[in-house]
């Protein structure tokens, strides 16, 4: 699919995780979000929704910076995989980015070599691969970092240096994901991870080209830190869990992200 000729600024992923539980409260979500939509020109809104809503959703006439996009996705295009969704499928029903290798399916086991595998099928189909990196905890020595680096470059082993400006990398420190005091990385902490995963891909691909791949930030983004960490961490956007469920909170990030594109 042709990519679409706006220019877009910002890239907003609203990943629902497993949530809500009914169809109706999707759509309800959904319409509630989008009615907002033209507030938000220049910034790429995707929503990520349980893969049964997909379909349903895609049915909504949507504004161009409205986008739907996968939780995952499998390697292989079709075949004896049983519970699998495929790449190709998620293409069908107009879907133009997977989140891939996000820390909770990481943590049942899904390796940086299989996020590398589902990103080279995502590519191969035109798609976006968003792939989630982050650490689980930080410690004084560093040894943080180099495993950080080990996991960027393993998960995009096999990425073409012609294809990484197709890739956004998420940075989600797994620490900082779905907390209750909602206390997120400061803008200075995102904009050093954000030069660090650029360095760290520089060891495998062009400075040029790995000091323009697209990072986002994720975890326990809210509101009230939104502006910090687009403006001082100069990331390309967010990915945001829980307050992407709440339509209305969701709307104030958007609007922020939209003040920091204007100003
Ligand atoms: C996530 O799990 O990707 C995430 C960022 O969650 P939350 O915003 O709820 O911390």
């Amino acid at each position: 699919m042709a990519e679409k000729k706006q220019k877009y600024y910002y890239l907003v992923i609203g990943n629902w995780k497993m949530n809500p539980t009914t169809l109706r409260e999707a759509k309800g979500i959904y319409r509630d979000v989008k009615k907002n939509a033209g507030r938000w020109s220049g910034i790429r809104v995707v929503t990520a929704p349980p893969a049964t809503y997909l379909a349903p959703l895609a049915d909504y006439k949507s504004p161009a910076n409205f986008e739907l996009g996968g939780q995952n996705c499998f390697f292989e295009e079709s075949g004896s995989h049983t519970g699998e969704i495929s790449y190709a499928m998620l293409k069908d029903l107009g879907c133009r980015w997977v989140i891939l290798g996000h820390s909770e399916r990481r943590a049942q086991g899904e390796d940086s070599a299989t996020v590398a595998r589902k990103a080279g099928a995502v590519l191969s189909a035109g798609l976006r691969p968003v792939i989630c990196v982050g650490e689980e905890k930080r410690d004084a020595e560093g040894e943080y970092l180099a495993e950080l680096e080990n996991q960027i470059l393993a998960s995009v082993k096999g990425v073409k240096e012609a294809d990484l400006p197709r890739v956004v990398i998420a940075y989600e420190p797994v620490w900082a994901i779905g907390r209750k005091d909602n206390r997120a990385l400061s803008g200075e902490s995102v904009l050093e991870m954000n030069i660090f995963i650029k360095r760290s891909l520089s060891r495998k691909y062009s400075r040029k080209k790995a000091m323009s791949v697209e990072v986002l930030y994720g975890g326990s983004v809210t509101a009230d830190n939104t502006r910090e960490i687009v403006e001082s961490g100069q990331v390309n956007g967010l990915l945001v869990g829980r307050q992407s469920l709440e339509p209305v909170a969701f709307a104030q990030i958007l609007d922020l992200v939209k003040q920091v594109k204007d100003s």
